[in-house]
């Protein structure tokens, strides 16, 4: 197992507690995983807004006893000889697999001149928490929020109810979570007033200094923090190791979710994309993270028994967001994620927010000791 985020704990845990007395001596599972942590990403913004201290599990506390821990990063897959190379702190080692179920998540993306060396990316766990301390809420302090999708406006939301005394301001190149109706992005855009945050929207962010931040129209924002919610980039441990992979670095992968030039490996999460037929409305998120990380589990189960895989199938309920502490906006979806007509706002939608952000720590704790306790709606059907 390459990552122990959503996909690769739910995966860890599903296949573990799926085998049989029989297929137990037999299936050793190997994680490999940068920090010894869970980071619960889909909390970072609390992180750095100062709401919560820490985002981070043991993952002694939340995978299956039976899977040993490597804390390393994975630099290079060999699928000829099945082999992945693992730098640890005590150097370079090669780890041998007959199957391989590679989870490396996603990270902050920089697209901007100057993000990395001025701004605080929020998708990042370190990053977050140094933007916490930086955020320190003084009377007047101008934080820049760039990005106008859910993350962005997340942690804009956030840290202006935090910090009721900063200056908070948005920035989006296009209309902020312009892929929601106008109803919800007006009530949204709404609910940011009233926290007292500031959004300038439909203008891109050209590049950012020390201090400022350079608008595509000439103007320049001073700023005292800034933080980048922009977009995720995936890791290129695929493209590195030679693996077929989309233009964003996403390992391709078959309708079972077996990579299409390596099919030992197995991939679930962000660092993948699926076949249009099964995965055209797929999303980047937990909804889809541990779904596709107990179907790789399954995939690869029916491969030690010598069975025929089954065909991934991943639906939506919900888009989820949290606006605050005390506010939240919940859009009901179809299974292939294009909105309903309803909604629910508010408190409530905090609150069911809140429980969302729970479940998605409890699905693969409780894999643990219940393969198949987790289950997801089917996703949407696809003409022939
Ligand atoms: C602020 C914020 C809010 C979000 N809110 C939501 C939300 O409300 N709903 C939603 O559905 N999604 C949300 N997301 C997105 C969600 O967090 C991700 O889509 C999800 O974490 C993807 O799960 P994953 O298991 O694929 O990857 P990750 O959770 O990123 O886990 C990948 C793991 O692999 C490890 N790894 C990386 N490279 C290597 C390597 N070379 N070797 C070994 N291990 C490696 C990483 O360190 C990590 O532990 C949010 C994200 C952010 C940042």
């Amino acid at each position: 197992m390459i990552g122990a985020g959503y996909a690769g704990a739910i995966a860890t845990n599903r296949l573990l507690a799926s085998l049989t007395e029989a297929e137990r001596p037999r299936v050793r599972v190997r994680v490999v995983n940068p920090r010894p942590d869970f980071v619960e990403r889909i909390r970072l913004h609390q992180l750095a807004a100062g709401s919560r201290e820490s985002v981070t599990v043991p993952l002694s506390d939340v995978l299956h006893e039976a899977a040993e821990l490597i804390v390393g990063s994975a630099k290079m897959i060999n699928p000829d000889d099945r082999e992945v190379t693992v730098a640890t702190a005590d150097g370079e080692t090669v780890l041998h697999y007959d199957h391989m179920i590679y989870a490396v998540g996603s990270v902050g993306a920089a697209p901007i001149p100057g993000a990395r060396e001025h701004a605080f990316l929020l998708a990042d766990v370190d990053d977050a928490g140094r933007a916490a301390t930086a955020i320190n809420g003084g009377r007047g302090q101008r934080v820049v929020v760039v990005g106008g999708g859910l993350t962005g406006v997340e942690a804009a939301s956030e840290i202006a109810e935090r910090h009721g005394d900063a200056k908070v301001i948005l920035v989006s190149a296009g209309p902020v979570l312009g892929f929601m109706r106008s109803a919800a992005q007006r009530s949204i855009l709404r609910s940011l007033r009233r926290l007292g945050a500031h959004v300038e929207a439909g203008v891109a962010v050209n590049a950012i200094e020390d201090g400022r931040i350079k608008l595509a129209d000439g103007r320049k924002i001073e700023f005292d923090v800034c933080v980048m919610a922009a977009s995720f980039a995936v890791p290129d441990l695929a493209r590195v190791s030679g693996l077929a992979v989309d233009r964003a670095g996403r390992l391709r992968v078959d309708q079972c979710l077996r990579a299409l030039d390596a099919p030992t490996v197995v991939a679930a999460g962000d660092a993948m994309v699926a076949p249009d037929a099964v995965g055209r409305h797929l999303r980047m998120g937990c909804a889809s993270a541990l779904p596709l990380g107990a179907h790789a589990a399954g995939t690869v189960l029916a491969a030690v028994r010598g069975q025929e895989p089954t065909r991934v199938s991943v639906g939506y309920v919900v888009q989820c967001i949290s606006l605050g502490r005390r506010r939240g906006y919940i859009q009901v979806v179809k299974a292939d994620d294009t909105p309903r007509p309803l909604h629910l706002g508010g408190r409530p939608a905090a609150m069911v927010k809140e429980a969302i952000c729970a479940m998605v720590l409890d699905a693969p704790r409780n894999e643990r000791t219940k393969a198949g306790s987790y289950s997801s709606p089917k996703g949407p059907r696809v003409a022939a």
